[in-house]
């Protein structure tokens, strides 16, 4: 998930004021708070107003730093291309590996029965 940045939330969009850096991270962490309970079961009727509408102190977040996330590096369309093939072709000896375990598994399989079979015909 991406948090957008304080300050493309622009004021007057639905009632917002301008916010500082400051106020931005004791919102995201208010919010967060209120997510957080959610998570452990609870519900809008079991909070508190000021749980409810993420407006309770958060006085952990005072000194707590918030760094945007960088944008992730593009990796070159040849670089993905070559890494899916060698996914592949990582599940494709996996998968052979198990057939020729199977393989050799069906041949002692088949090697008792002819047994068992020689034994009763005798
Ligand atoms: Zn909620």
């Amino acid at each position: 998930m991406r948090i957008p940045e304080f300050r493309l939330w622009g004021p007057g969009r639905h009632g917002e004021r301008e916010r500082t850096e400051r106020a931005w991270i004791t919102e995201v962490c208010q919010v967060a708070l209120h997510e957080a309970m959610h998570l452990a079961g609870v519900r809008h009727k079991d909070m508190t107003e000021e749980q409810c509408y993420c407006s309770m102190p958060v006085p952990w977040a005072a000194d707590l730093q918030l760094r945007i996330k960088e944008t992730p590096v593009e990796v070159p369309r040849e670089e993905r291309v070559a890494a899916a093939r060698a996914d592949r072709l990582g599940h494709a000896q996996a998968m052979l590996a198990k057939a020729i375990t199977r393989s050799k598994r069906a041949v002692t399989i088949e090697k008792k029965w002819k047994r068992r079979v020689a034994l009763l015909s005798k």
